[in-house]
């Protein structure tokens, strides 16, 4: 069986997600999904810039009211692509936090510690993959230095570079990534169940917090194969929330002619109730919101039905069936063939959206054991015990996973057309070469445009690069053999390059990251140094809470056992009291701002010198 090499030590899988990532090991034989240290697990692709530090996941995620514009999320809606991109012009209006132009790369820009800073996409995911991956250490106990990260089917060669640049800023080895969809059949075990003459079809039911994909799968002797690719960018959990929101935003009015629309605040703690109370309807028919003082001291306490949240929901509902619809057109396949229906996000907990999705397959079971918000991480870990030695197992050995190509891959010709290199749907990795020549006598240089696409016109398609091969021995037209090679390897990454075959000139053009317009080596390793800076200036920010958090509890444990004793002369309670106070005082003073470490220590210390004496002499 074709299979890469095996590295060594425990390998991960990351499902990066655009509002929520998760990590998975593959222990004892079988997949271990890992709680966070806040013990959930799912954690928020969120990283907060304060005055004090750098928060991520949950922490940040916590702390977004408090700090819109320094609170970075969606940077997988941003990761490899322009900032002239429709998408991200969009994308941007939305957005609490700041995006510019650097060139044509949008950056992300923030305050920290009083600082405007930019970051690239890149930068933030690789801040959330250090979090996923410190998850998976403290699960384990040791290094991980390995991962299989997930991306979405549609991603293009970019967007799947720059997350491999993610990986590599964040001092990781990314040694595969593969496709989303790919990842949840293969957390059903779909490609290994039973072997379906002509393969087996597979619609992925993707609906996240703010995404939603569809993907149809065709599975065949363990190769997956996109045949088509539906879904909205911006549907999901968060508008479910939205509309529960706006309708009692109206009940709110009605009861107490008021108006709490404008109220950022109000509506923030609103939102958290009702994604509370969309989850608790999964599973009941009825619940109850309760929101103390949530306008102007006035209490809001109410009742929502399971029928009632369907009601404001349905269009949306609706709306998610009519991608499954587009993708089976597009892959012209009828849905009486796909063998299995895969339930992966969050929202597909949603019993209307079940409902309607089984009829839409006339009845069909779905497939729902797995947790959906975990079997992207699932199989992404699967794929990770495959490619590690340390997962070799035999429950996976017969696993061969192979992933295609989306898109057609080829170069433009002099008058304009696609010459194809790389037909659409070849099995990856690969290596194919095509020769060609020059159009004119004594041409010396040639130039090539890379295409990704299926239109026969190459300026339809997306341009992916440029590059040129110069040198090219005087010859007349059509004379010179050269040969332009495609090489894509595991992670769909591509590399071209082109060779005069004739023999004393061999020049040889490989277009490189740079060329392609991600990152190229010196800004990636300008971004490591940059990573590492922030690693310690979180040790840095954490030792200082813990020296500050050591000295808020010494001093309000001083005052509390004070008010306690009884055997105290009221001279030395002053004394403890008055100098637990002054520091508190100082503790609220510096609570935007940290101190040094030692001026915690030290007056930690001088508080202890005044305190134990009096405290340890008169001991009860
Ligand atoms: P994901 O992006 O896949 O993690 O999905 C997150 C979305 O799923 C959020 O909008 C959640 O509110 C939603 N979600 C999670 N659990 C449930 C549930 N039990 N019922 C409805 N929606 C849920």
């Amino acid at each position: 069986m074709a299979m890469a090499t095996k590295c060594e030590g425990p390998t991960i899988g990351i499902d990066l997600g655009t509002t929520y990532s998760c990590v998975g090991v593959w222990q004892h034989g079988r997949v271990e999904i890992i709680a966070n240290d806040q013990g959930n697990r799912t954690t928020p692709s969120y990283v907060a810039f304060t005055n004090n530090g750098r928060l991520i996941g949950d922490a940040a995620k916590n702390q977004v009211s408090k700090n819109p514009t320094n609170t970075v999320f969606d940077a997988k809606r941003l990761i490899g692509r322009k900032f002239s991109d429709a998408s991200v012009r969009s994308d941007m209006k939305l957005w609490p936090f700041k995006v510019r132009g650097v060139g044509d790369k949008p950056m992300i820009v923030v305050n920290y510690k009083n600082v405007e800073k930019k970051f690239a996409a890149e930068e933030i995911s690789s801040m959330i993959l250090v979090k996923m991956r410190e998850i998976a250490e403290a699960y384990i106990g040791s290094t991980v230095n390995n991962a299989v990260v997930t991306v979405p089917a549609y991603f293009n060669d970019f967007q799947r570079q720059a997350t491999k640049d993610a990986g590599v800023i964040a001092g990781m080895n990314i040694i595969r990534i593969i496709n989303e969809p790919t990842a949840a059949a293969i957390a059903y075990g779909l490609d290994r169940k039973g072997n379906t003459v002509g393969g087996k079809n597979v619609l992925i039911f993707d609906l996240g917090g703010g995404t939603f994909d569809v993907s149809l799968l065709k599975i065949e002797e363990g190769i997956f194969e996109v045949k088509a690719t539906a879904g909205d960018t911006h549907l999901g959990g968060e508008d479910f929330d939205n509309r529960m929101v706006n309708h009692f935003v109206q009940e709110f009015k009605r009861k107490h002619e008021k108006d709490i629309s404008k109220n950022p605040k109000a509506l923030r703690r609103l939102k958290t109730s009702c994604e509370r109370a969309k989850r608790t309807l999964s599973s009941t028919a009825q619940t109850t919101i309760e929101i103390d003082s949530l306008f102007e001291d006035i209490d809001f306490y109410t009742t929502i039905t399971r029928a009632k949240f369907e009601d404001i929901n349905m269009d949306l509902f609706v709306k998610c069936m009519e991608p499954v619809d587009k993708c089976l057109r597009d892959a012209k396949m009828d849905k009486s063939i796909v063998h299995d229906v895969v339930l992966v996000g969050g929202s597909t907990r949603i019993p209307k959206i079940r409902q309607l999705l089984q009829d839409l397959f006339n009845g069909k079971e779905l497939c729902k054991s797995i947790n959906p918000d975990e079997a992207v991480a699932y199989g992404a870990t699967v794929q990770a015990a495959i490619l590690s030695i340390e997962g070799y197992n035999e429950k996976v050995q017969d696993l061969l996973l192979l992933d295609v190509t989306p898109l057609t891959l080829g170069c433009e010709d002099y008058k304009g057309h696609m010459t194809i290199v790389v037909p659409r749907n070849t099995t990856i990795p690969t290596k194919k070469q095509r020769s060609v020549t020059t159009v004119v006598t004594a041409q010396s240089c040639i130039q090539f445009d890379v295409y990704e696409g299926e239109s026969p016109i190459a300026k339809q398609n997306r341009l992916l690069g440029t590059f040129e091969l110069s040198h090219i021995r005087p010859a007349s037209k059509r004379v010179p053999d050269i040969s332009i090679c495609f090489e894509i390897d595991a992670n769909g990454i591509l590399i071209v390059s082109a060779e005069e075959k004739s023999t004393n000139n061999k020049s040889k053009i490989t277009i490189t990251n740079n060329i392609k317009g991600s990152l190229c080596k010196e800004e990636i390793e300008k971004m490591v140094d940059k990573a590492k800076k922030y690693m310690s200036d979180d040790d840095d920010y954490k030792k200082k809470t813990e020296a500050m958090v050591a000295l808020e509890n010494y001093a309000t444990n001083k005052m509390d056992t004070v008010h306690n004793r009884s055997n105290l002369n009221q001279e030395d309670k002053k004394r403890i009291v008055d100098a637990v106070e002054k520091v508190i005082e100082w503790l609220d003073e510096n609570e935007n701002h940290l101190a040094e470490c030692e001026e915690y220590e030290d007056k930690l210390k001088k508080l202890d010198n005044l305190c134990s004496p009096i405290l340890n002499d008169k001991n009860e």
